[in-house]
């Protein structure tokens, strides 16, 4: 077992961190939300007093921040990571960032003789809860080998896509294919709806076709009850979006369906709704079209009755 630094207990972070020390994982961790820091204080976790003073007490430390300016500022900024690590720890960054910043704060660590690995992960809150997510990983094999134990407390798949940034850029690609596939369900419902379909009709008989996804599995029964409290934020998806977009820009890739979603995530959060989930991307699709859909009368009574 491991003594592990975890810098970063949002609503990822606290679960992935739990789910260290029951696997029995002993904990220095950091966060500038004091609230968070108490639960796992709690939980049995030995607490930092700055993301140095983390890296001085471990020699694997986890982050899991919101984007890549926090990133470099916890790892390469005053009082930051590269400060206390000691020569040959391993960082490994499991926000999702950009991957050219991931690139450049591992060349900055390699100068002192510290690794990296990028670990995006996927699955949401629930899977960071079950330890059940995804993990796309860039970095060497035998660094990637070396946290295999660990990443499997967290999640279920762990896969290393290639060299330092792999992991960023793989995950760029699953929001891209996430983002398209709520806007293309929302599309669907809402057109469906308006024909006077009951949409829990259509979802249960198309699911199981091609057009059936983990997607509309995940998204569709949320749309139907209505609920859109977070998950993934509208905010957080916007995030990624930027950084496919800047991305795929500096590489010659043109983005026309991820860039009209863009614009969809855009007007949802001037509308007010930024901090929803990703699935209240339908409610863009709602307004323009003057309907909703929800579970119909006969259906709700189906369900009840
Ligand atoms: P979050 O905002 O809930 O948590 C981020 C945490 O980082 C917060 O507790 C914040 O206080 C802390 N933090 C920010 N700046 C800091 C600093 N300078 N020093 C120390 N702590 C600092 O975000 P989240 O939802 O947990 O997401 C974290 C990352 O995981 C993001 O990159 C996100 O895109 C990715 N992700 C999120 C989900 C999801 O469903 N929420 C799913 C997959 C991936």
């Amino acid at each position: 077992m491991s003594k592990i630094g975890f810098i970063g207990l949002g609503i990822m972070g606290l679960p992935m961190s739990k789910n260290l020390l029951k696997a029995g994982h002993s904990l220095v961790v950091f966060d500038i939300n004091k609230a968070a820091v108490e639960e796992l204080k709690q939980a049995g976790a030995e607490v930092g007093t700055s993301a140095k003073d983390v890296a001085s007490k471990t020699n694997i430390i986890i982050t899991m921040l919101p984007n890549s300016p926090q990133v470099k500022v916890v790892v390469l900024g005053e009082n930051g990571v590269i400060e206390g690590a000691a020569k040959g720890s391993i960082v490994v960054d499991m926000s999702s960032i950009a991957p050219l910043v991931s690139r450049e704060v591992s060349e900055a660590l390699a100068k002192k003789g510290i690794r990296m690995l990028d670990a995006p992960v996927s699955g949401g809150q629930p899977k960071a809860i079950d330890g059940t997510m995804s993990i796309m990983v860039g970095g060497s094999q035998a660094d990637f080998d070396e946290i295999v134990p660990i990443f499997k407390a967290m999640g279920s798949s762990y896969v290393l896509c290639g060299g330092i940034g792999a992991g960023n850029v793989t995950k760029l690609a699953n929001q891209i294919i996430v983002a398209v596939n709520i806007a293309a369900v929302s599309e669907a419902l809402v057109m469906a709806t308006k024909a006077g379909v009951d949409p829990e009709l259509v979802y249960k008989a198309i699911r199981g076709g091609l057009a059936g996804s983990t997607v509309l599995d995940a998204k569709a029964p949320l749309i139907m009850d209505r609920k859109f409290n977070p998950g993934f934020r509208i905010n957080l998806h916007i995030k990624d979006l930027a950084n496919v977009l800047e991305t795929s820009h500096g590489i010659g890739v043109p983005l026309p369906l991820t860039a009209a979603v863009m614009e969809i995530l855009q007007a949802l959060k001037v509308d007010g709704m930024g901090d929803l989930d990703h699935g209240a991307i339908v409610r863009f699709y709602e307004k323009l079209a003057q309907i909703e859909v929800k579970h119909s009368e006969a259906s709700a009574a189906s369900v009840t009755g």
